[in-house]
């Protein structure tokens, strides 16, 4: 088994431990891979460490790296079809979402291609004739990229771009429970001809293989997604030696509409904001906030549209949304809506696993709306990450955005009215890294992505996701130098 990427040289963990990878929708093989842990991560990190330190890349002039991605983002696309079913097989995702997350891949390598040429630095008006002023770029070091499961393939490529594009080295360690497309890019990296040792992958589980990244003294990044109380220990193992880090965390999106919005659209919009993926998503649009004097009418044709979604595998065309990553997860997702019907909130559908013995292999749970949900509720406080609804209600602009940024989460969000001002205003006073009016999700690599507050520190996409990996140093060159005489 080689599954892991140390050097330039495909190897397997030196533990000899394997994992197998299943389908969540039915339980079937899909892999076994490698699974590494603290002493295959130190190798790695050494491997990126001698790249950094000794080999080309960091070198490289910023056009031969563009063309690098450039290359990567056409092989991407050449193997579409190949990436999109082992992402589905992987996370149980519907192929169609997975094509769409590989378009997403490709967009991000050519945006970064394409971007790293254009960014240079500046020179600074010294104020004196013999002396010369520039600020220039360079790379951060060693990085490490660890990344979770729910949109394997888009999450890695929003990291490995802007890293490689800056001229990082790094060490990839995405969830053991999804490895196969990060091997797959890999691959892809090596055929583009990136130089040994840039590109380093690790797979085995966070404790085991992604702990011993942070705390590295050879690390000069971590750049991480995940969970936030993951997300926490990172940050305090990166401490030690003042890593730079970039933390992309959970969210508590609010979707709030007003009773001007377009109702149907709105409504629509609503089912996939959290239904999508089955609510895997960081973006989520899992907390509904509805006014008043349309919230009976609106949450009634959002339960109604939402009892009659489809379940299905990734390869099922007629399914609409799918399974939970794993039994363990969905055995959270049970807790969570318990706990909000313990609390007082209303179940107005779903709750429970699906009854259809066809789906019965799989890890399935019901689109679920839960109503009369208030502040205080663990419902409000905390992400299910699965593929549940909490409704709430306001009566003013006012009490809609005091609500809605009442959470320690500050990720996304969408504001749905008819009134373009009223929208902007909502919008501008939400604590949110992504607002959308009147649409959920769109996402382009142009622009920023990232969490306000608890929901992280860094920056993915757009300029901000390159400067997350580049260092900025300036450098002043006195060219007629002269003793300054001050301690003759
Ligand atoms: P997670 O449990 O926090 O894991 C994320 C990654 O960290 C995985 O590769 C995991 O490895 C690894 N890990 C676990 N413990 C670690 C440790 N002590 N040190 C270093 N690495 C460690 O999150 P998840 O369940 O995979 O993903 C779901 C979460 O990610 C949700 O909260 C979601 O909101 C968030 N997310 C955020 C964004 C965003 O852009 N803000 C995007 C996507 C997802 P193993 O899984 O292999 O153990």
């Amino acid at each position: 088994m080689t599954d892991l990427l140390i050097g330039g040289r495909w190897t397997g963990a030196i533990d000899e431990r394997t994992r197998e990878i299943r389908c969540p929708a039915d339980g079937s093989l899909v892999a076994v891979v490698d699974e590494g842990g603290g002493k295959d991560a130190a190798e790695a990190v050494a491997a990126a460490r001698q790249a950094f330190d000794q080999g080309p890349w960091p070198r490289t002039p910023a056009g031969p790296r563009g063309d690098l991605l450039l290359r990567v983002a056409d092989l991407v696309a050449r193997d579409k079809d190949a990436l999109a079913r082992a992402e589905s097989l992987d996370t149980g995702k519907r192929l169609a979402e997975s094509r769409l997350d590989v378009d997403d891949a490709v967009a991000c390598f050519r945006y970064y291609g394409r971007l790293v040429r254009t960014e240079t630095g500046r020179v600074v008006d010294t104020g004196t004739a013999h002396a010369v002023s520039r600020v220039v770029h360079e790379p951060v070091g060693v990085c490490a990229l660890i990344t979770p499961w729910n949109c394997p393939l888009p999450q890695t490529s929003w990291k490995v771009a802007p890293a490689l594009a800056a001229g990082n080295t790094f060490v990839l360690k995405p969830s053991e429970l999804t490895p196969s497309t990060a091997i797959a890019l890999m691959r892809l990296l090596v055929e583009a001809g990136l130089p040994d040792g840039v590109a380093n992958l690790v797979l085995g589980p966070g404790p085991e293989a992604g702990a011993p990244l942070t705390d590295n003294p050879d690390v000069d990044m971590v750049s991480f997604t995940g969970g936030l109380r993951t997300g926490r220990r990172v940050m305090a193992a990166a401490a030690g030696t003042v890593k730079r880090t970039s933390l992309e965390l959970s969210g508590k999106n609010p979707n709030v509409v007003f009773a001007d919005a377009d109702f149907g659209t709105a409504v629509d919009h609503a089912l996939t904001a959290v239904f999508r993926h089955s609510g895997q998503v960081c973006s989520a649009g899992a907390r509904l906030m509805v006014e008043d004097s349309v919230h009976d009418a609106f949450v009634e044709a959002v339960v109604h549209r939402a009892r009659g979604i489809r379940l299905g595998g990734p390869f099922d065309e007629r399914a609409q949304t799918g399974p939970l990553i794993s039994a363990a997860h969905r055995a959270r997702v049970e807790a969570y809506v318990a706990a909000g019907l313990a609390e007082g909130a209303r179940l107005r559908c779903g709750g429970t696993c699906p009854d259809d013995p066809a789906l019965a292999d799989g890890y399935y749970f019901l689109p679920t709306v839960l109503d009369r949900c208030h502040s205080g509720m663990s419902v409000l406080a905390d992400e299910s990450f699965g593929p549940v609804l909490t409704v709430e209600r306001f009566a003013s602009e006012d009490e809609a955005v005091r609500l809605a940024n009442d959470t320690v989460y500050g990720l996304a969000g969408a504001v749905w009215s008819g009134d373009e001002e009223r929208a902007r205003r909502v919008a501008s006073r939400l604590r949110l890294g992504t607002v959308w009016i009147n649409d959920y999700h769109p996402c382009l690599p142009q622009a920023e992505w990232g969490g306000f507050k608890q929901s992280g520190t860094g920056r993915e996409l757009g300029p901000g996701g390159l400067a997350e990996y580049r260092e900025t140093k300036h450098i002043w060159r006195n060219t007629r130098p002269r003793p300054r005489g001050w301690f003759a």
